[in-house]
């Protein structure tokens, strides 16, 4: 069980998380939906440590982190257990796409050269780009750098993987590659907190919704609650708008 409690991030005096308490299970597919400027990017940083909330905890792997810790060995232990997928890939454009998944590997989690290519040729083989392996990103379609980027975060094993509208910067025709290759990691049991704007492809692989707007979690719950049966007025208004 991973566990955020009391998370509270402002810019200024606007506050953009509102006291968060989310409790994700393992295995457990979350989808992060709202409108624009809601807060979604910022929760997702927050837990990376790529922001710095004001206040707020998470417990994962029965050990508690303040995100607000000074600590660079808490900052460590907490991103060696979460991965981050962005939407514009990040990959490190001066590598190729084994060097890509390997640099983890090796610098964080301190494998030998021989045990990291071994992981990443096998996680690159997962996603379909095992005869990639030498490309650099630039000689990829966005698609293929996705996955590349998505090899690269499974290849740490995270105990929670963080992706941010994945698919937002794609072409059109290469969207249903990556969301397939997201799905296959969800069916072997990966947990996943995911922001996406692809409706059907959340209604098909979350096992849960969490609908957030300034800052609160304001419906929470299985896809058929969430779009079937919406209970919320403001979750309502934000269907209609997006259908
Ligand atoms: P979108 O759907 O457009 O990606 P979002 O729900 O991901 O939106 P966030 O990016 O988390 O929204 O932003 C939430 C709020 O915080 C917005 O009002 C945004 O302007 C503000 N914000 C985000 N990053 C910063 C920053 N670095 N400095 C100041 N304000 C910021
Ligand atoms: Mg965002």
């Amino acid at each position: 069980v991973i566990e955020i409690r009391g998370l509270s991030k402002k810019f200024g005096k606007n506050v953009v998380l509102d006291n968060i308490d989310l409790v994700i299970h393992e295995g457990d597919v979350v989808a992060i939906i709202g409108p624009s400027g809601t807060g979604k990017s910022t929760l997702l940083r927050s837990i990376n440590l790529l922001e710095k909330p004001e206040k707020g905890t998470i417990k994962i792997n029965d050990q508690e982190i303040d995100l607000t810790t000074r600590s660079a060995r808490e900052k460590l232990e907490l991103r060696k257990n979460t991965e981050m997928v962005f939407q514009q890939f990040n990959l490190f454009k001066n590598r190729t796409a084994l060097e890509n998944v390997m640099e983890g590997l090796m610098v964080v989690k301190k494998l030998k050269k021989s045990e990291a290519r071994s992981i990443a040729e096998k996680h690159l083989q997962k996603v379909g780009m095992g005869d990639r392996l030498s490309h650099y990103p630039r000689h990829l379609s966005g698609g293929q750098q996705q996955r590349v980027a998505i090899a690269r975060a499974l290849a740490m094993d995270p105990k929670l993987l963080l992706m941010d509208e994945p698919t937002s910067a794609l072409d059109p025709e290469l969207v249903s590659e990556v969301l397939i290759t997201i799905k296959k990691a969800a069916q072997e049991g990966n947990t996943i907190l995911l922001v996406t704007h692809e409706m059907n492809f959340v209604r098909n692989v979350a096992n849960r919704i969490i609908f957030l707007e300034n800052g609160k979690i304001v419906a929470d719950g299985t896809p058929k609650e969430i779009f079937d049966n919406p209970k919320n007025q403001r979750l309502k208004e934000f269907l209609v708008k997006i259908h």
